[in-house]
């Protein structure tokens, strides 16, 4: 029984701004890891130009800790993201 929130209606316009699903600070695509579900299956969008719903985070550690930790992306996505990806995420932000 999952009690969600509703997302307030304050739709950001700005074009190249997005928020970490992680720490919910608002940085600069450029800053942020992108993930895209496609079907039913959640990767990392290294071209940050897929189709699909997208969910940023950071490129930090502290970031890929924390959405692993909290599985962050499940709830985004709502469905199941394998530990594999989590471990990935933290690999790919490493690099
Ligand atoms: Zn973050």
């Amino acid at each position: 029984m999952s009690k969600s929130k509703t997302a307030k209606g304050t739709a950001i316009k700005q074009i190249e701004m997005r928020r970490c699903v992680a720490c919910r600070q608002v940085r600069h695509k450029s800053e942020l890891l992108r993930f895209v579900k496609a079907s039913d299956t959640i990767s990392i969008d290294v071209t940050g130009k897929a189709p699909g719903r997208g969910a940023y985070v950071c490129k930090s550690s502290e970031c890929a800790e924390l959405i692993k930790k909290r599985r962050n992306l499940d709830r985004v996505f709502k469905v199941k993201v394998p530990n594999e990806l989590y471990d990935m995420i933290k690999e790919t932000v490493l690099m």
